[in-house]
């Protein structure tokens, strides 16, 4: 329902008070020609002009209520009009005191119904004084007072109309004072306090009518903002974020609307410039924004990400354009991705993203997935030395079966304890129908996401697991993702690392390098088994000396902290070579062997004891 202004309130109650004194005065004067009463009829004025005195009052409190005069002028004919009705009235009743108290009580209905306290305030004065000057006026006046005497009547009438328009002035006055609160309610609504900046709210009525094609919004976030509060203090934050916007305004140009969507994040909204790539445009801006800010003695470095939506696809609306935006930052946050474009293939990938999300809740976990497995080598002894499990969705939709699309949506439901548990209690029953083709030490390693470690049920289920499959825990080792999700510093998590620590299971830090695990938490994760470098850092090493010396100083790492090194996603001999010349030996990847069903596996490792007891 929409919100009515201070104004319509008023104007709504003014007409009100026009249908309320026409349809009481045309009662009063139908009631005043049918009477018979011998005292009202030889009254002071004679019937007719009675009748139409209230009639005409009447009628020009509705005109007046319904004219095109402002409410202001129209609150002060009106006090008149309704003042003016005791006066009227005098001549139906001889006696002063009845006169009075009669019209009094009018006006008190009159203002329950319209004006509500003021009025009634105003009717509670007008009864007092009618009181006090009646009393001082006459010793007798409680039994009668002279009919004739109009002074007293009129001055009775002059001070309640003073009263009444004071009053009425003091009202509109508050209200006008209401109204311009409403107003700043509404610009504060639509604008952002800190910065004065237009919120979502005033960008989407500023752009309610413009065509969205030609409009391309940037969406800037900084990572860090609310640390910067934590280390600097909030005005500093505030400094940087101002800083930020003003970058923007001399970088960017002109003719834009830049708007404060929450903490960190700012939306900038423009038209798109013709004939340049916009993704290059947005690298070069990343650049030049992400240089230190100089504030006081403070030179602060921002996280900054952008993404980029030019609107070329769908006819979306101002709200889900950068709802979509926003809700992309944390997805370049995780990739790394400094400048994203929200084009055709993320648009594709969301959509598969979204029904996969629907087809994941009506998914049975015991008969939707399945497990593969891909052998881990180890070139210094020439055999395999452990698996890893692999999940698999069974799904018509194309695309969806990759974990990388599943897992982080299961991850945002409970929906991943228990596929986690599925897959942990598979994993046992694998690594026992292993026992005498492997040797003991022969490890399967288990996918285990941060959320898994949280639930507080997880710890006792894999101690359980155990005794039912009679492993032992080195057979199994726990692969923990070092993902921005994995937050070393929750207390769930440290628990259950403490409870892995004690029941020594081999843990492996798996995607070394892409997280932000210190020396310190890998530490607490001791005795942490192995590092698991990810395939983006061996991935054409050949080609590239910054990826030689990433996975050369992983390697070196782990040398020092006494834990294997073991590289996955090697797909070529080259590949192979380096990682061995830099003194790494343990690999999984395609070149070895690729995840297959545990079939395979088995026929594999039967193949290879022949061959050794041969
Ligand atoms: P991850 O644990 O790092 O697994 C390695 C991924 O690299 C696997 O992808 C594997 O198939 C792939 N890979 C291995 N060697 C090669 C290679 O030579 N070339 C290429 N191109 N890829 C290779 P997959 O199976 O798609 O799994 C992706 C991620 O999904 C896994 O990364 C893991 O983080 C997650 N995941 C898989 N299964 C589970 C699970 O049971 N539980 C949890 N929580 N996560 C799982
Ligand atoms: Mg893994
Ligand atoms: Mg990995």
């Amino acid at each position: 329902m929409p919100v009515k202004t201070v104004d319509e309130i008023v104007r709504n109650q003014q007409r009100w008070i026009g249908n309320f004194a026409l349809f009481l005065m045309s009662v009063g004067a139908l009631i005043f020609l049918g009477t018979t009463d011998h005292t009202i009829r030889n009254a002071y004025l004679n019937q007719l002009t009675t009748v139409a005195v209230l009639l005409s009052i009447g009628i020009i409190t509705f005109l007046i209520s319904r004219s095109r005069l402002t409410a202001h002028h129209k609150s002060h004919f009106l006090s008149v009009m309704l003042l003016s009705i005791p006066f009227a009235s005098i001549s139906m009743l001889p006696y002063a005191s009845v006169t009075v108290w009669a019209s009094c009580f009018l006006f008190l209905m009159i203002a329950l119904i319209a004006y509500d306290r003021i009025m009634i305030w105003y009717a509670i004065v007008l009864i007092v004084a009618t009181n006090v000057f009646i009393m001082v006026r006459s010793d007798t006046i409680l039994v009668e007072i002279d009919p004739t005497d109009h002074y007293a009547r009129l001055g009775m009438i002059g001070i309640a109309i003073c009263i009444a328009l004071i009053i009425n002035h003091l009202h509109l006055r508050n209200l006008s004072r209401l109204q311009q609160l409403a107003d700043q309610l509404h610009e504060s609504a639509r604008h952002d306090l800190q910065t004065q900046l237009l919120n979502v709210r005033g960008l989407e009525e500023r752009f309610l009518h413009v065509d969205q094609k030609n409009l391309l919004l940037v969406g800037v976030h900084l990572e860090n903002y609310h640390e910067l509060a934590r280390y600097f203090g909030e005005e500093i934050q505030q400094q940087v974020l101002i800083d930020c916007i003003e970058r923007l305004k001399t970088l960017l140009p002109p003719y834009l609307t830049i708007v404060r969507v929450e903490g960190g994040t700012l939306m900038v909204v423009m038209e798109k410039p013709p004939g340049v790539s916009c993704e290059e445009e947005m690298t070069r801006l990343s650049q030049r924004m992400s240089a230190p800010y100089q504030v006081e003695n403070h030179q602060i470095y921002v996280n900054l990400y952008i993404v980029i939506d030019d609107g070329e696809v769908d006819q979306l609306s101002m709200t889900k354009r950068i709802h979509q935006i926003t809700s992309a930052f944390p997805e370049s946050i995780r990739d790394s991705a400094k400048v994203m474009c929200l084009n055709q293939e993320w648009r594709k990938e969301q959509s598969l993203r979204v029904e996969a999300a629907k087809a994941l809740s009506r998914a049975d976990v015991n008969h939707d997935f399945y497990l593969v497995y891909q052998l881990q080598y180890d070139s210094n002894q020439d055999r395999f030395i452990g698996l890893e499990a692999l999940m698999r969705w069974n799904t018509t939709i194309p695309g969806a079966e990759r974990p990388t699309v599943f897992i982080p949506i299961a991850e945002k439901s409970d929906l991943i304890i228990r596929l986690g548990e599925w897959v942990f209690e598979e994993g046992c029953k694998t690594r026992k129908r292993l026992i005498g083709l492997v040797p003991e030490e022969f490890s399967l390693s288990v996918n285990v996401s941060p959320r898994q470690l949280t639930d507080e049920s997880f710890m006792p289920f894999i101690e359980r697991m155990l005794l039912k499959y009679s492993l032992k825990p080195k057979q199994i080792k726990i692969e923990i993702t070092e993902s921005q999700s994995l937050d070393f510093e929750s207390q769930p998590i440290l628990r259950a690392l403490r409870r892995i620590k004690t029941l020594n299971f081999p843990v492996s830090l798996d995607d070394f390098g892409t997280g932000h695990a210190s020396y310190h938490v890998l530490e607490r994760l001791l005795p942490l088994r192995q590092l698991k470098v990810p395939k983006q850092f061996i991935e054409q090493v050949e080609e590239s000396e910054k990826r030689q010396s990433i996975l050369e100083s992983i390697f070196q790492l782990s040398q020092s902290m006494h834990v294997e090194c073991i590289v996955e996603g090697v797909e070529t001999g080259e590949e192979v070579q380096i990682a061995k010349d830099i003194g790494i030996h343990l690999f999984q990847g395609y070149f070895f062997a690729k995840p297959v069903l545990l079939e395979e596996i088995i026929c594999l490792l039967e193949t290879k004891k022949a061959e050794t007891t041969e």
